[in-house]
């Protein structure tokens, strides 16, 4: 599909998005570089990706009348949030080629299916993630509480709907664990052991239709409370053998389930001197990644290009990163000072400094928590990169 075409009725190549957040937004906005026009299906009048797309369709993910409307004014879909119902988008696929396809969502949704496809391909991928069970009854909540002490201290985490660390509980004893199952509705869960981690990673990784392959280096990713806080991505962020086994590991995930689209890996670090330098797969993302923003600034191609590129049927360029770079994740918070009054940071300064790149996303109130836009540090050199990103934290700080 390319964006000079125009299909039977005369209109021009229109790509679709599920979910009008932050990543809709960015999507949208590189689809329109290349000359396409854009559709987003999200329920919120004031979605950041509706505000700024062609089109946007107002209605629920499963609305029939807007999946028909989608699919109508759409020569390709894809999606940017991954609880947008699986059902959706196979009903979407019915008619038009949807990017990734239902059932990889699907997986990436839950977190049980997910495991089972890490351990699936992990004689490929070279990765295990962390010891777990699944309780999903009472019964066998019971059984694990009996049999598995060997996951306490462990992190209590539902299966489906979580994200930014919601939907998880923190659990020391057998006691607490069933209080936990219990504070989470009894639905369905996974306890995972808390490992020692030295660090955490992620990797993107862009596939085509024809199997083609790309991929980001891997970035280093620190999180505050369960939400990502910084990205570091410039060489010698991590050691290169880990660098190395995390890029492969991602790829041969992506391989496995035949994705297409815009994957993230994420991984954890554990200092455990094993063959694969304690690398323990954590979770998939079956879409851009807030650790892949970076790329908007710091290479020749970002992760929103791909993904374009990718549902379109574009050939994938192999990105280029040109600059070491630092990203900070914008919260709500930084519109509060420490006695909680509201204020507007001092973006005069931030902006002051070299190599800072602002993205906003457009959201109209700043909540605590609340995920508003994040800062990209670019620079000649990584000290000059990190100079200027500590500068950043202490005036928004
Ligand atoms: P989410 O879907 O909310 O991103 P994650 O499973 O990635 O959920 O957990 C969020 C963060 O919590 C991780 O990035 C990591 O910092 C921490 N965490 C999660 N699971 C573990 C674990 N088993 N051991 C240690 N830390 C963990
Ligand atoms: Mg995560």
């Amino acid at each position: 599909i390319f964006p000079g075409s125009k299909d039977a009725a005369g209109c021009k190549a229109t790509l679709g998005v599920m979910g009008g957040g932050q990543l809709g937004r960015m999507f949208v906005h590189a689809a329109q570089r290349l000359g396409y026009f854009t559709a987003v299906l999200d329920p919120d009048a004031q979605s950041p990706a509706g505000l700024v797309s062609h089109h946007h369709i107002q209605t629920d993910y499963n609305d029939p009348a807007g999946l028909a409307q989608l699919a109508d004014l759409c020569q390709a879909i894809t999606t940017e949030f991954e609880n947008v119902p699986a059902q959706a988008l196979q009903t979407l696929a019915q008619t038009r080629p949807v990017a990734p396809g239902a059932a990889v969502v699907g997986i990436a949704q839950d977190r049980i299916e997910e495991k089972d496809h890490f351990a699936a391909c992990a004689d490929i991928s070279g990765v295990t993630c962390a010891p777990y069970a699944v309780i999903e009854t009472p019964a066998q909540l019971q059984a694990v509480l009996e049999e598995r002490a060997d996951l306490l201290p462990g992190i209590l985490k539902t299966a489906r709907m979580g994200y930014d660390g919601k939907g998880q509980v923190r659990v020391r004893t057998a006691s607490e664990l069933a209080a936990a199952w219990a504070e989470l509705g009894g639905v369905a869960c996974v306890l995972e052991k808390m490992l020692p981690l030295t660090a955490e990673c992620s990797v993107l990784v862009a596939r085509g239709w024809g199997g083609q392959v790309v991929s980001f280096a891997p970035q280093r990713n620190v999180h505050v409370e369960g939400i990502l806080a910084v990205t570091h991505a410039y060489e010698g962020n991590m050691p290169l053998a880990l660098a190395t086994s995390a890029r492969d590991a991602a790829i041969a995930i992506a391989q496995h389930l035949g994705y297409v689209g815009v994957l993230c890996v994420e991984f954890f670090v554990v200092d455990n001197g094993s063959a694969h330098g304690g690398l323990v797969v954590n979770e998939m993302a079956p879409r851009p990644h807030n650790s892949g923003h970076y790329t908007l600034d710091a290479c020749d191609a970002s992760q929103f290009d791909l993904q374009v590129h990718a549902m379109a049927g574009l050939p994938l360029p192999q990105p280029r990163q040109h600059s070491p770079a630092i990203m900070l994740n914008l919260l709500g918070d930084v519109w509060f000072d420490a006695s909680g009054q509201q204020r507007e940071p001092d973006w005069h300064s931030v902006l002051s400094l070299p190599g800072t790149h602002l993205h906003l996303y457009g959201k109209l109130d700043a909540r605590v928590g609340r995920k508003m836009g994040h800062l990209t540090i670019t620079g000649p050199d990584v000290a000059s990169v990190k100079t200027v990103a500590r500068r950043v934290a202490e005036l928004l700080g």
